[in-house]
This record gives structure tokens, C-alpha cells and sequence, in this order.
């Protein structure tokens, strides 16, 4: 059946006063932003405590549908039926009429739950339940009255129209982007990390990137995989700023000064660095990684606090205490596994020892670092004055 509207609930715990009018202007901005890329023409409005979404003319429904599961901090959405008030009776027959073209004979038990918003309409919500109910059953013989637990909601709600509606697809959760602040995703090619930033992205928090490549030692086609990545994760975070940086000159000087057992690190240490130079011209609040308590040998805790050393921004890490397969289960949910598994090389795997330490000394890492000298700054500053940017939309 065709929706000419949505009703979109979203939480209100902690939504209140004048951060509430902050969270439902940004929620506002997030459906439009998403809508906008759909065939359709939406309007967006908020009036007293609700969102909705008005199409004028056709869309592709599944689309639509689709793209509003992925903004964050909608909790339902609901297809909704807007009914201009012609009298009890007319609304009772056109409830009827809704149920029968949605669900045909289909057997489930119901309950109405009608509500006035508008209070000077003539019947109490307790009455108005009664007598749809009973219009329901005079006319769907298949369906029957639970009040206690019913497979449906049946949610009447008379307000300037009557809104009509009894299906709840569960939204995203989380808070509305731009709520929180900004900060910067270390992206590889890997399936962790597009799940970290999806996480933070999910409290509120716009995203900006960084991936560090290797050309001739990583492939034009690692690159694309990345940008695919942060397409799919800005498919819930709204747009991302992609900062590519040509990290090639740094990898092989550290590859030639240190020694080997030390190169991811330092190399980590590094990345790190230049991430955080391009999160502090962007105005982030922090850094984001994929690392997780013992996964790989440079996220062990002694390994951690060594790269960790190296920043003045916290450092975000919402996998940190993830087993792999819970990463993997949500990276499966939200799009990003059948990229992340594609089999083009990060910058990592070209330049990894055969046993890199696991328990580093940041005393014997800095001296280490040392050996690498002006050079390095040179090359460090190089890498960030050649910065690519991509804008993901
Ligand atoms: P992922 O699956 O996210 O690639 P991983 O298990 O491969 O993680 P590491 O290679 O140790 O783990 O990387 C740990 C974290 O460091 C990543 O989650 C990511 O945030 C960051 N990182 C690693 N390589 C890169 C890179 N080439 N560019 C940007 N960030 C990177
Ligand atoms: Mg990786």
C-alpha cells in the first residue's frame, strides 16, 4: 500500500529542555540530508514532540525505508495513515479499510490504542479504543482483542489529523550526527575499524578519516576499498572528510633505521601522529581506532600504551574489549563485511616483521626513534602537505 507519510519516534531519555530542540533539529537535518538522495520529494516537519515525514508524489518505499534504519538516534518508523477528521464514523470505516489492504485475511489479535492530543474531541481515548475495536472485529472476523499482549498495536492518535498506524520498524538507536562532536578515524582496509567508527558515529559523533597508503607497496585497489568503507559507514554517519596520506617514504626510512621487530609500532606511533595533526586543524575531539586488547601483537596493553603515548587527544577505542566475532557479527549488520574481506593488502601486512615484540619499552621505542632524526620530520611534513582529501558523501 502506498505511505504518503511517516511518523519517526525516536528516544526521548535525556532529550530534554534545550537539548532536546538540539537533538530534534539535528535529527531533522540527518533525515533530510538522507532523503535527499532517494527519487523521492519528502518534507520533513516537527511539531510537539514528533517527527514526520510527508512524500509528495512516488518513491521506492523499500529505498526510503532503508535509508531512515540507518539515522542515527530514530528509534521506530512508523508508516503512517493521515486521516482528515470527517466524524467518529468515517474514521472507524477508513481503520477498517487500512487494516484490510495492509494485512488481507491475515489472523493476529489487536489492540486499538488511541490517544488525544487534541482534547476537545468528543469521545475519551478509552472510547475511542472500544468502539474501533469493535468496528474491527464486526468487519475482520479473522482477527481477535488482546488487550494484555497483541501481535499488533493498532495506534490511533487525534490530533490535527488522526494518524493511523500499527507497524514499528526499528530504527537505528543511538543519537542523531552532530549532537556530539568531531573526530578522527583511523581507517584501514580492515573489517575493525569501519565497526569503530560506526560505533562512535552512533553517540552523536560526525566523522572525519585518515588511511594511510603505501603506493607502489599497497594498490590503487586497497585505496578504493577504503573509500568504499567509508562510503558504507557514511551511509549512517552522514558525510566523512577522507584524508589520504602517502606514507610510503616514512614506512621504508623506518624499515631502514629500525629494527624490525619494532617497525609496527613505530610505524603505529607515527600514524597516529598524523592523524592527529590533521584531527587538530579539523577541530576533533579525538582520535578512533579498531584496536581491541590482544588481537595482534601492536595491541597487546604494553603496546598500546606505547602508541598511546604519542597523542594529547584521548584516544577512542569501542572495540577495545570485543571478541573478533562480535566485531564481525556487527560489520555483517551493517554492510561493511563483504568489503573489509576483499583481499587488497593494507600498509601494514608489506612491512610486518616475522616477530614483532610484543611487550615494547617506550624508553627502547623512543631511542629507536631517535636514530630517525630531522629526516624524518622532513618526511612526516612532506606526507602531510601531499594530504589527498576525498569527500564521502
Ligand atoms: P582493522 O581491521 O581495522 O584494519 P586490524 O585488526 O588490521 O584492524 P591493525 O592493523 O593493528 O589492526 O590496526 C589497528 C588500528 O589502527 C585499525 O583498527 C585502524 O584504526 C588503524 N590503522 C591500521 N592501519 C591503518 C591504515 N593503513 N590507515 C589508517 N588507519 C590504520
Ligand atoms: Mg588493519
Amino acid at each position: 500500500m502506498y505511505y504518503k507519510s511517516f511518523l519517526i519516534k525516536y528516544a526521548e531519555i535525556g532529550v530534554k529542555g534545550k537539548n532536546r530542540y538540539i537533538f530534534e533539529e539535528a535529527l531533522v537535518k540527518q533525515l533530510e540530508g538522507t532523503l535527499k538522495k532517494t527519487d523521492g520529494k519528502f518534507k520533513v516537519s516537527r511539531t510537539t514532540g514528533r517527527i514526520y515525514i510527508d512524500a509528495d508524489g512516488d518513491y521506492d518505499y523499500d529505498e526510503v525505508v532503508s535509508r531512515l534504519k540507518k539515522v542515527f538516534g530514530v528509534t521506530g518508523i512508523c508508516p503512517l495513515l493521515q486521516i482528515d477528521d470527517n466524524g467518529f464514523e468515517d474514521t472507524a470505516s477508513k481503520v477498517v479499510e487500512y487494516l484490510k489492504e495492509e494485512y488481507g485475511d491475515e489472523s493476529f489479535s489487536f489492540k486499538v490504542d488511541s490517544r488525544r492530543a487534541r482534547k476537545n474531541y468528543p469521545m475519551t481515548s478509552p472510547e475511542i479504543n472500544a468502539a474501533i475495536g469493535e468496528k474491527i472485529l464486526e468487519e475482520m472476523p479473522n482477527l481477535s482483542v488482546n488487550v494484555h499482549n497483541p501481535d499488533k498495536v493498532i495506534s490511533v492518535e487525534i490530533r490535527e489529523h488522526i494518524n493511523v498506524y500499527s507497524k514499528v520498524i526499528k530504527g537505528a538507536g543511538g543519537m542523531p550526527t552532530g549532537t556530539a562532536g568531531k573526530a578522527m578515524l583511523l581507517l584501514s582496509g580492515g573489517i575493525d575499524s569501519p565497526v569503530a567508527g560506526y560505533m562512535i558515529a552512533k553517540r552523536g559523533v560526525v566523522l572525519e578519516a585518515t588511511y594511510f597508503h603505501a603506493p607502489p607497496y599497497t594498490s590503487e585497489r586497497a585505496k578504493q576499498k577504503v573509500i568504499d568503507l567509508a562510503k558504507i559507514v557514511a551511509q549512517y554517519s552522514g558525510p566523512i572528510r577522507l584524508n589520504v596520506v602517502n606514507f610510503t617514504d616514512p614506512q621504508l626510512y623506518i624499515y631502514e633505521t629500525c629494527p624490525h621487530d619494532q617497525l609496527t609500532i613505530i610505524m603505529r606511533r607515527y600514524m597516529m601522529k598524523i592523524a592527529e595533526h590533521f584531527a587538530k586543524e579539523s577541530k576533533c575531539l579525538g582520535l578512533v581506532t579498531g584496536e581491541s586488547i590482544g588481537q595482534v601483537a601492536s595491541q597487546t596493553m604494553q603496546s598500546l600504551l606505547t602508541t598511546n603515548a604519542v597523542c594529547e587527544l584521548p584516544v577512542y577505542r569501542p572495540l577495545i574489549a570485543f571478541d573478533k566475532q562480535d566485531i564481525v557479527d556487527i560489520s555483517e549488520k551493517i554492510g561493511s563485511y563483504e568489503t573489509s574481506i576483499q583481499p587488497y593488502e593494507d600498509c601494514c601486512t608489506i612491512f610486518v616483521a616475522k616477530h614483532p615484540v610484543t611487550k615494547p619499552i617506550l624508553k627502547g621505542i623512543e631511542k629507536s626513534e631517535y636514530k630517525l632524526g630531522e629526516k624524518m620530520e622532513e618526511l612526516v611534513k612532506t606526507a602531510i602537505e601531499t594530504v589527498e582529501v576525498i569527500e564521502i558523501d
